[in-house]
């Protein structure tokens, strides 16, 4: 019977918690952290209306935070915001950036101190990524995304550090992707993008580290009910049965990221700076990268 129990225990410790697919709320939600983790913390989360985001917002919202959920479309953060005071009881403040305009970003900021007077957490969420082998890349499409993911990531990050953190301290928590580990094909605009936020993670751990400053980076795999899960083939890998090959047998969900952008952001990961968790159930180990192959795969779930 202990055996028994163990195993039980041992199988919770890798089931996920439950999810929805949309950008809503969830139904029903069970604390596993404690509930004012993060009480009297206000967060900055860019593309904190939509997808992995908008579950990040839900969840520090969950454990006692107030946010701000920034993006390009003030429509969508408005209505997120709804939703999410809604579900949760605390205060969401949406406002509209575009990380590659430095002052919008300002502008957003000084609006977040005026009404909560304080900023915590910094989530660096946006970006934008599309499956594309490099020959049919233009030299456009890369540079947006590197303007968008990385350059995007270092705007708002200045902007916080120089309108708050340097004073007062902070957590940066910047989204990355395990893309570049094997040079992932059809993704060298978003790998290339991702990776050297990695490296940014590091530089600035070091340099603003004296300021009492922790910035890490999240790696999150193939995660369910999202953008990047639609664009990047997701749905077709799912058919196909591809996820078996993973370590844990499936698709991550985005309360899994959303709880693994928690733990870097409280002060259960107080020592902590200038690295980069992967939150994709060994994914990366052991996925497909065939070029050829994926490049089929691509066409087909395109269609
Ligand atoms: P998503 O819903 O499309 O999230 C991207 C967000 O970025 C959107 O809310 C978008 O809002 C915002 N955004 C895009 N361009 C922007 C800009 N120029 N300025 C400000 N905001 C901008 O996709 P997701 O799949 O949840 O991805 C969230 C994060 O996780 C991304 O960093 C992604 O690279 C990373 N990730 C996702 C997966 C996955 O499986 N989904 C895997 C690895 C990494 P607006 O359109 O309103 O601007």
């Amino acid at each position: 019977a202990g055996d028994r129990a163990a195993m039980a225990e041992a199988a919770a410790a890798s089931r996920p918690p439950p999810d929805v697919d949309t950008d809503d709320c969830l139904r029903e939600y069970r604390h596993l952290f404690s509930p004012d983790i993060l009480a009297g913390q206000v967060a900055f989360i860019t593309g904190g209306g939509s997808g992995i985001g908008f579950r990040i917002a839900e969840i520090f919202m969950r454990h006692g935070c107030r946010t701000v959920i920034a993006s390009r479309n003030l429509q969508r953060v408005s209505e997120a915001s709804k939703n999410l005071v809604a579900a949760t009881g605390q205060q969401c403040l949406p406002l509209s950036i575009d990380v590659r305009q430095p002052q919008t970003i300002a502008a957003a900021v000084d609006e977040a101190l005026k009404e909560f007077k304080r900023i915590d957490i910094l989530v660096n969420g946006a970006a934008g990524n599309f499956l594309c082998p490099a020959s049919a890349l233009s030299f456009n499409a890369f540079k947006t995304v590197i303007d968008i993911d990385t350059i995007g990531t270092f705007n708002t990050s200045k902007v916080l550090f120089e309108k708050y953190f340097r004073d007062h301290g902070g957590v940066i928590v910047n989204i990355t992707a395990t893309l570049s580990y094997r040079g992932q094909a059809l993704q060298v605009h978003a790998g290339t993008a991702k990776a050297a936020i990695d490296a940014m993670t590091r530089h600035l751990a070091v340099e603003w580290g004296p300021n009492n400053i922790r910035v890490n980076s999240l790696a999150p795999g193939p995660i369910t009910g999202t953008e990047g899960y639609r664009r990047l083939g997701g749905k077709f890998a799912e058919e196909a049965s591809q996820f078996d090959v993973i370590p844990l047998q499936r698709a991550g969900n985005k309360t899994e990221i959303a709880h693994s952008t928690l733990y870097l952001a409280s002060p259960l990961s107080s020592y902590v700076t200038g690295t980069t968790l992967v939150v994709d159930g060994g994914s990366w180990l052991t996925s497909a990268n065939n070029f050829p192959a994926l490049l089929g795969i691509a066409s087909s779930s395109a269609k």
